[in-house]
């Protein structure tokens, strides 16, 4: 299986979820999944240390449980 479509600009980390959709994390760390539109604006301004971390944090978590379909391009 190839996920090796071409990632969209100012991606810097790309999570497949269960479902088979992405979960993208952009330039200003900020993850969303592409399956459900969730994304982590929730917790990005009350956590603190490496923004980074937390968004990976959050991309893993969600690629994990979220079972939304890809949307057909
Ligand atoms: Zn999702």
């Amino acid at each position: 299986m190839s996920t090796q479509t071409p990632w969209p600009e100012r991606t810097v980390a790309r999570y497949l979820t269960v479902g088979g959709a992405t979960v993208d994390i952009d330039e200003l760390n900020m993850s969303r999944c592409a399956g459900c539109n969730e994304d982590d604006s929730d917790d990005r301004f009350v956590s603190r240390g490496n923004p980074l971390r937390r968004a990976r944090r959050w991309a893993q978590e969600h690629a994990e449980t979220c079972r939304a379909m890809p949307k057909p391009a």
